[in-house]
């Protein structure tokens, strides 16, 4: 059981129990069960989750009074990143495929954390430059009112430290979207519909093939 004034490293050890990235409840909560929900040294449950609060906020990326080296960033309504969490459990973490009933989840999640982040413009951007055309399979979703419908996807997750940037996104279409955010379809670059003045980062395909890989190659 933990005892003593809240520390750092107790923090950083919540959230690599929760996988690197957590609501800030389930961390609270984390932290509560391995000191047995005893708040001790702290006089009272206020100073206890203002001293835990202050913890984070010190080390959270883009809190303004912070100066030093960041640990953790704000990636969501209340949920919070380890940043330099162990890249390798990360990766074996994300190995598993995800579980068949998790699956809306898996692509929820995704859209959620890259929602928060991106530049509106972008994603207009991205679309006007296709034609709304899907660039993975050439889909082109008409609409009843003759509009085309499209989404835009970040080859690398901005939950995942990807750049909002054109050279990371894509147009594509519902279906080619799910299998993206699932990492269930590799990103070919001989059949992928580049048009000249889209930079594509060679790298970030190379990230969401690797993913692919590491999360499918086992099963089929
Ligand atoms: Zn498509």
């Amino acid at each position: 059981m933990k005892t003593g004034s809240l520390t750092l490293e107790e923090l950083v050890e919540a959230f690599g129990a929760l996988g690197g990235e957590a609501d800030w409840g389930d961390i609270r909560n984390q932290i509560a069960v391995a000191r047995q929900h005893s708040i001790k040294p702290y006089k009272t449950k206020v100073s206890y989750e203002g001293s835990l609060l202050q913890l984070l906020y010190q080390r959270c990326d883009g809190f303004r009074k912070y100066k030093g080296d960041a640990k953790f960033e704000k990636v969501g309504d209340s949920r919070y990143r380890l940043l330099d969490f162990d890249v390798q459990s990360r990766v074996s973490r994300e190995a598993k495929p995800p579980e068949l009933g998790n699956l809306e989840d898996v692509v929820r999640r995704s859209r959620e954390r890259n929602e928060f982040k991106r530049n509106p413009e972008l994603v207009v951007r991205i679309k006007t430059m296709y034609g709304s055309q899907c660039q993975l399979c050439g889909t082109t979703l008409l609409l009843p009112s003759g509009e085309i419908y499209a989404e835009a996807h970040h080859v690398c997750g901005l939950g995942d430290r990807g750049p909002d940037d054109l050279s990371n996104m894509l147009c594509v279409c519902p279906n080619c979207h799910a299998l993206l955010d699932l990492k269930a379809i590799q990103i070919e670059r001989a059949t992928l519909k580049v048009i000249a003045g889209h930079a594509l980062g060679q790298k970030f395909l190379d990230h969401h093939n690797a993913l692919f890989q590491k999360n499918w190659s086992a099963k089929s």
